[in-house]
């Protein structure tokens, strides 16, 4: 179509045709990512989170996959949300901002996610911030701290050991997961007596040697052959299922992210409904 021919009349009706198009195709994008992360499909491309795919695959910013993600995992728990941005009374990043908000004070009740859709609905996105702001008169539990040198030295030497180019906050947060984990997999002192059946603790010498020949990197390989790169949040993977049988042995198992180890399961024993 010739759009410098047409009457000013057909230019808007095919203005708003082209409109209403766009926001369909932007649904059905959400819906192909609400399944792709239903099914955790990105780890099988070899990318440790969604937004890694969807920045990486389909050539999205950060800013605009971030968008897309939160409007995603709104219409998986609202089909009234789903429903506005097809009539295109919500917006993408109002559905956004909502998911953000709902996420942030954890509403698990309809009725609520409901009201908060309502209150984003036909809004600019100016005016939905201000209002979920003032709604919340919220407080910022983030707290500052200033690092020694001295700690930041230890952490840049730490990336040097590891070699990884962690920020500090990434360091930090590495190493918090860590510990955190090692305390939930060691036994407590009371189950210690019940210790007959098979136990997922892991020795500290079979996770070491694990660690090292992975070099603190998950060890996912994709179809050709390319290493996942992700180095936080690792997890110990049994390579035969703990559930089937499968031993503490250091060759039966792998260290893998989060998205890799989630990706083995589902492919081991299905992926959830939702
Ligand atoms: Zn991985």
């Amino acid at each position: 179509m010739n759009l410098k021919k047409i009457s000013d009349k057909n230019l808007h009706e095919s203005t708003l045709a082209a409109a209403k198009k766009e926001k369909l195709s932007t649904l059905e994008l959400l819906r192909h990512l609400a399944e792709v992360q239903r099914r955790v499909l990105y780890a099988e491309y070899g990318y440790s989170t969604l937004q890694k795919y969807v920045m990486r695959e389909l050539g999205y910013s950060e800013a605009e996959s971030w968008t897309r993600i939160q409007a995603m995992k709104l219409i998986r728990t609202s089909e009234l949300a789903e429903a506005k941005i097809a009539e295109g009374s919500l917006s993408l990043s109002n559905a956004a901002e909502v998911q953000k908000h709902i996420q942030e004070f954890n509403f698990t009740m309809p009725d609520k996610i409901a009201e908060t859709i309502n209150l984003a609905t036909r809004k600019s996105h100016r005016e939905l911030v201000q209002e979920l702001d003032d709604q919340a008169g919220r407080e910022k539990s983030e707290k500052k701290i200033i690092l020694p040198k001295r700690l930041l030295e230890k952490m840049a030497k730490l990336n040097k050991l590891l070699d990884a180019k962690m920020t500090e906050l990434e360091l930090i947060e590495t190493l918090l997961d860590k510990e955190i984990r090692e305390c939930e997999v060691r036994p407590s002192r009371t189950s210690q007596a019940d210790c007959v059946k098979p136990t997922r603790y892991l020795p500290v010498r079979v996770r070491r040697s694990v660690m090292t020949r992975a070099n603190h990197q998950c060890e996912f390989r994709d179809k050709n052959a390319k290493r996942c790169g992700e180095r936080r949040h690792l997890q110990f993977d049994h390579i035969k299922p703990f559930a089937l049988g499968g031993d503490r042995s250091e060759k039966n198992l792998q260290l893998l992210c989060p998205a890799h180890n989630q990706r083995r399961m589902i492919k081991t024993f299905g992926a959830r409904d939702r």
